[in-house]
């Protein structure tokens, strides 16, 4: 992991956070819709720092998931479990985006015809996703 520095379009949303160096993309409708086009491409981060809180708005889009964005300039800032400290950022916010690569495609049954795969990264459906989040949620309701 390492530390990168990021903004908004506008840059009233700043931050720094630990940010592993594998990319993950959904192709899920709500990514596709929320990204205006495309997959959402991601990086999980720890230990996050915002400045500009104030101008970010939750959006939630489902019972378990939240999706933030800059209420000045719309700029998709981060997904995350309701609850929970925030999981993955936007990777295109980055400062720096060097030495990253796509590891993980998911939702692959969604990812339109027109768009390619990654070579090298792994690939999961809907189905297998859906599988993981249950176990995931059961594990958190103990
Ligand atoms: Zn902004
Ligand atoms: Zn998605």
């Amino acid at each position: 992991m390492s530390v990168r520095t990021g903004q908004c379009l506008c840059g009233k949303v700043r931050f720094h956070a630990k940010v592993e160096p594998s990319i993950q993309a959904c192709h899920c409708t709500q990514c596709q819709r929320w990204t205006g086009g495309g997959p959402l491409l991601s990086v999980r981060a720890r230990d996050l720092e915002i400045e500009g809180e104030d101008w970010i708005e939750d959006y939630r889009h489902s019972e378990w998931g939240e999706r933030a964005f800059c209420r000045k300039c719309g700029t998709t800032l981060y997904w995350k479990m309701q609850g929970r400290p925030v999981g993955y950022i936007a990777v295109g916010l980055l400062d720096d985006q060097s030495e990253l690569a796509v590891t993980e495609e998911i939702f692959v049954d969604f990812r339109p015809s027109w768009f390619p795969a990654w070579i090298g990264a792994t690939q999961s459906t809907e189905a297998q996703e859906m599988a993981k989040l249950e176990a995931f949620l059961a594990e958190q309701g103990k």
